[in-house]
């Protein structure tokens, strides 16, 4: 299946863009994400939250020193818009 968000994805355990190569999700990922996700903000949140359950599996703070738990939730899930546009 073709994804929008092919180039755009995380690198584990690292979880950086395998494009941008910074910390994902980034920019470009983040507006894919609400395009392929528009009006379904609470599959996207789903989407998220696994993604961040499997990073916090992937000792993903090792690779972020100081990082703090509640960056995980910054980082993965508080960008996105409680209601759909
Ligand atoms: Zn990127």
């Amino acid at each position: 299946m073709r994804t929008p968000v092919r180039d755009h994805v995380p690198s584990r355990p690292t979880w950086r863009c395998r494009a941008c190569g910074i910390a994902w999700p980034c920019s470009p990922a983040k507006l894919l994400l609400l395009a392929r996700y528009r009006g379904d903000m609470p599959g996207l949140m789903v989407h998220l939250v696994t993604l961040r359950e499997e990073a916090a599996a992937d000792r993903f703070a090792q690779h972020y020193p100081g990082a703090q738990p509640a960056d995980l939730h910054r980082r993965f899930t508080d960008w996105v818009p409680i209601r759909s546009p």
